[in-house]
């Protein structure tokens, strides 16, 4: 499995081995080839005088384990890891981080002597770009969450803890909305939120400040049965995908809301998994400047 381990780039630390203080980082995937993150990475290396290098790694979907076996083999400190390893991370990890353990996935590996810590960045990253970048509080909103993979997942806790007044999560599957819903039940610190599952066809008579799309259906360009009238004035949509403009990005907009796409989130959680690493907070508004100079405007 070792022998399958792809390396984009070329640079590793055995082939780097003049540079002695440079620290490997990788993102691990597959696929793998389109990840932003060596380019965000080295940007924010760059902008702190951090000397790293960061690899895409392809592992077979068989193989992740034995990929972190061998990255941590060759040196690496570090990795992020993308779909579909997140709860492949999660398990092999000896550590795992309060945000991890409450996403019940991992996005961000440490390699310390004394195993592997889990951590994840995905809801601080979305939770920042939102309060941040955007500027818009989710303290005393009426929040929409939709989706109930991964990704909404990971971001749920980080929502709560910023205190909205509500939290209404829909998916296509109400099943595991209802589930996410019981975790949060299941967890007395977040009782102050009122948190509920509602199918989309019960959204009709309800309005939101901000709603967030944490589904995959703007891959396929895909359309969510939404009602028109959800978003109350002022409202900020939300698409955690990004790189293009997905169909619920243009129905919102359609429909008045001020739209944003993921890339603010994909930065704002690299930067936090830059900071894990190197104790060095970069400054990610350049980063993202960078990159919307470089693709649709949403
Ligand atoms: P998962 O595969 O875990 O979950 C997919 C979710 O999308 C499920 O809730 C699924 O519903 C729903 N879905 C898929 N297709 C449709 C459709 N046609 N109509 C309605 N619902 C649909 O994916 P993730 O949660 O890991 O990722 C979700 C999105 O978030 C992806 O686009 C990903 O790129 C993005 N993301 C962005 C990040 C960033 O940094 N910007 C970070 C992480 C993720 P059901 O349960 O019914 O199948």
């Amino acid at each position: 499995m070792v022998g399958k381990l792809l390396i984009y780039r070329g640079l590793t630390p055995s082939s780097k081995a003049k540079d002695l203080m440079t620290d490997f980082y990788a993102v691990i995937g597959n696929p793998i080839a389109h990840s932003k993150s060596p380019i965000i990475h080295h940007a924010f290396a760059e902008l702190t005088r951090q000397d790293i290098q960061y690899e895409r790694v392809m592992a077979p979907l068989d193989g992740f384990a034995e990929t972190v076996g061998s990255l941590i083999a060759q040196g690496f400190k570090g990795a992020n890891v993308t779909v579909p390893f997140k709860l492949e991370a999660f398990e092999i990890a000896s550590q795992l981080t309060e945000r991890a353990q409450d996403a019940g996935a991992v996005n961000t590996l440490i390699f310390t002597p004394q195993g592997i810590i889990g951590d994840n960045t995905d809801g601080v990253g979305l939770v920042r770009d939102i309060t941040e970048n955007i500027g818009v509080s989710l303290k005393g909103k009426r929040v929409l969450l939709i989706g109930a993979g991964g990704a909404s997942e990971g971001v749920l806790h980080p929502i709560l803890a910023a205190q909205p007044a509500m939290l209404i999560i829909t998916n296509r599957t109400l099943d595991k909305a209802l589930n996410m819903v019981k975790r949060v039940e299941a967890r007395d610190e977040m009782v102050y939120v009122s948190v509920q599952a509602h199918a989309f066809d019960d959204l009709q008579d309800q309005q939101f400040d901000i709603v967030i799309n944490a589904t995959s259906a703007g891959l396929t360009d895909s359309q969510l049965p939404l009602p028109s009238t959800i978003f109350a004035p002022n409202a900020l949509a939300y698409d955690m995908m990004y790189g293009r403009i997905t169909p619920f990005m243009a129905f919102a907009q359609q429909y008045g809301a001020t739209v944003f796409d993921g890339l603010g989130m994909l930065i704002e959680q690299a930067a936090e998994a830059f900071y894990i690493w190197r104790g060095v907070r970069p400054d990610t508004s350049p980063v993202i400047e960078m990159f919307k100079q470089a693709q649709p405007s949403a």
